[in-house]
């Protein structure tokens, strides 16, 4: 399987080659098929750290992004703020042929005060994304998807979960829900299908 059968943008493939990957891992060719499909249904993916699964999730929301507006439009959450870092310079990278693409990290921006966060593509931790719907700086309007990465980590620490399960409650109820971990003990997997009813489930 090629990057080039999955049906994705011109300049999104092109940012793929600026990133010199030569083709899908094997959660990327597994999980993007089912990610992209029309009407967008939720998944819950399972593959070992390092495997790519930063990628699956990125490529679907640039697939999914309306970049005429800055509208917020792909929530991201990650247990950590070094994490979140890393996944906006995913996007970066891979979006970089995009015109008018941003992602922001979902944190209050005291020189813009009251301002709301402008970019198709939010980033941040629980906390902080909690944060920031509440004093209204983030509007989830227009919301279309949203991912939790590292979801074992999160929906395992009662704060974090509570958090998570806080956030999605506030989001339009069409949302595309995205949950992907390099485990999910038997808890949590119960856990993560009350999270995202009718995913499809991905076990490498
Ligand atoms: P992740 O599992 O998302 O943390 O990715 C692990 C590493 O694999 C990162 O350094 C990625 O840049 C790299 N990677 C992801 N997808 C591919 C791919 N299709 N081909 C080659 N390297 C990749």
């Amino acid at each position: 399987k090629k990057f080039e059968d999955l049906k994705l943008d011109q300049r999104i493939l092109q940012g793929i080659y600026a990133m010199n990957f030569l083709k899908p891992s094997k959660i990327q060719e597994r999980a993007l098929p089912l990610l992209l499909l029309n009407p967008p249904t939720n998944m819950i993916g399972q593959s070992q750290s390092g495997t790519g699964k930063t990628a699956a999730f990125v490529l679907n929301i640039l697939m999914r992004c309306d970049l005429s507006t800055l509208q917020p439009q792909a929530l991201v959450l990650a247990p950590s703020r070094e994490l979140a870092r890393q996944i906006i310079g995913v996007v970066e990278t891979m979006g970089r042929f995009l015109e008018n693409l941003k992602v922001i990290a979902g944190i209050p921006d005291p020189s813009q005060r009251g301002k709301k966060l402008e970019g198709q593509i939010i980033v941040g931790t629980p906390g902080t994304i909690t944060d920031v719907i509440r004093r209204r700086l983030l509007d989830v309007t227009n919301l279309k998807v949203l991912v939790l990465d590292e979801a074992d980590n999160m929906l395992d620490q009662t704060g974090l979960g509570d958090q998570c399960k806080r956030v999605k409650a506030l989001l339009p109820k069409t949302v595309q829900l995205v949950l992907f971990s390099a485990t999910f003990p038997d808890h949590v997997v119960n856990y993560a299908r009350q999270f995202a009813p009718n995913a499809n489930q991905i076990t490498l």
